[in-house]
């Protein structure tokens, strides 16, 4: 393998900030130091560029096996590296689901050939059912560490209790919720609002998130299992986790770009490109959002990207799939939404798209400082770079995004996988 030497570049990391070139060899972090010679390497420029560990996203949705049609694992690794990311995790309501060694291992298997990192969350009840617990054991063996029936919430009490106690045995093990009250939520196309009464769509209460939190997280203080939950929506749930943590409870959360930048105002479009569960909030929700990135409340910016074919989609508001695309737009819309407004800083922002999101994911090979030894897993970023999506471009199968026509600032320049330049100035390279 040819060596990269990134030139010009701010490293930004979970060390600090600093100017610097960084040489790659074999796939790894040979050298980091200022004014390097090449000896032969391709080199990148990364003037004007921040240079940030790869980014790790701890939900997507791959739709392999079973809907190909909307995504393959191939495309989304490559709208994953477009977007800066090198490791992604895979959530498991694929068809058939994540719930089983064999289904497990194809993922795996087929993930190695992608462009970036696959890992995958396993199913914590058989089918996604919610009824009876998964071979957690056996996935765990696999490499599985995070368990979650995502798309669904486990709302039985009595079975979270029981994951929580399972996998309170399995090291590294963390069990992640969707927090959406089943029967509160049930019916619900929209959040339950102003805007729902008025545009006439049932709702899905903040309530439902925050029930299941506060359950959870009382489960959690008698198990002391790891447990993370999915795309946080609502002020009051941001204040629990906020709580838990400060009680000490082994707590973590995710937010995605849509829940700090979008408010259930979108839905007056009738676009079902704004239809995703749990849904768009109210202002005040979308700001404890950001505020929850900035203290740190919130560990991750997950995607939740959930492609879906355009004839799936494109269907009245009330029939249409809850989800959305992510991978491509998610730094920039972090950048954009969070950075150009002094809500966070950079550091913040790529510490919660890279080094902590790998930290709950156990993936030691991303997110570490960038230095001589370590895995070559990088992304390039220019803050500056203004851009709108271009939808006849997205490496995405599906077209379900909502940030067309939006402009977004600081756009994906390289991105660097095991020494492997897959994306550079925002081409992939395969
Ligand atoms: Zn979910």
């Amino acid at each position: 393998m040819t060596g990269v030497l990134v030139r010009g570049g701010r490293i930004v990391d979970e060390t600090g900030e600093r100017a610097g070139d960084v040489r790659v060899r074999d796939g790894w972090v040979a050298e980091v130091g200022v004014a390097l010679a090449a000896d032969g390497e391709r080199e990148l420029d990364a003037g004007g560029c921040l240079v940030s560990p790869g980014l790790v996203d701890l939900h997507a949705h791959l739709r392999e096996p079973g809907h190909e049609e909307a995504e393959t694992i191939e495309t989304a690794s490559r709208a994953a590296a477009l977007g800066g990311f090198t490791a992604l995790v895979a959530m498991p309501n694929t068809e058939p689901p994540l719930d089983d060694a064999a289904v497990v291992r194809s993922v795996l298997d087929r993930g190695a050939q992608a462009l970036c990192d696959v890992t995958v969350a396993g199913c914590l009840t058989k089918g996604r059912r919610g009824s009876e617990l998964g071979p957690l054991g056996e996935l765990h063996g696999l490499g599985v560490r995070i368990f979650t029936d995502d798309g669904a919430c486990v709302g039985d009490g009595r079975v979270m209790r029981r994951a929580l106690e399972y996998a309170s045995a399995l090291p590294g093990a963390v069990v992640a919720q969707h927090a959406e009250d089943p029967a509160l939520a049930e019916g619900g196309h929209m959040h339950e609002g102003e805007w729902s009464s008025r545009l006439g769509i049932p709702g899905r209460p903040g309530e439902a998130e925050s029930v299941i939190v506060a359950r959870d997280l009382d489960l959690v203080r008698r198990t002391r299992t790891r447990y993370h939950v999915l795309h946080l929506s609502t002020a009051a749930a941001v204040d629990l986790v906020r709580r838990a943590k400060a009680e000490g409870l082994p707590v973590t959360a995710e937010a995605t770009p849509h829940h700090f930048t979008l408010t259930d105002a979108e839905c007056a479009s009738f676009d079902p490109a704004f239809k995703v569960h749990p849904p768009l909030r109210s202002q005040s929700d979308v700001d404890s959002i950001a505020a929850g990135i900035a203290d740190g409340t919130i560990d991750a910016i997950a995607t939740d990207h959930a492609p879906h074919a355009p004839e799936t989609k494109e269907q009245p508001f009330e029939d249409a799939p809850p989800g959305m695309l992510g991978l491509e737009t998610a730094a920039a819309v972090a950048i954009t939404s969070l950075v150009e407004t002094q809500a966070a800083t950079f550091e913040q922002v790529a510490g919660a798209l890279s080094w902590r999101p790998a930290a709950i994911a156990g993936l030691s090979d991303h997110g570490g400082p960038i230095k001589a030894g370590r895995p070559a897993n990088l992304c390039v970023i220019d803050p500056a770079a203004a851009w709108q999506v271009d939808i006849d471009r997205l490496a995405s199968r599906s077209r379900n995004t909502p940030w067309l026509g939006r402009k977004l600032a600081g756009r994906v320049r390289h991105t660097i996988r095991r020494g492997e330049a897959v994306v550079v100035d925002a081409e992939a390279q395969r």
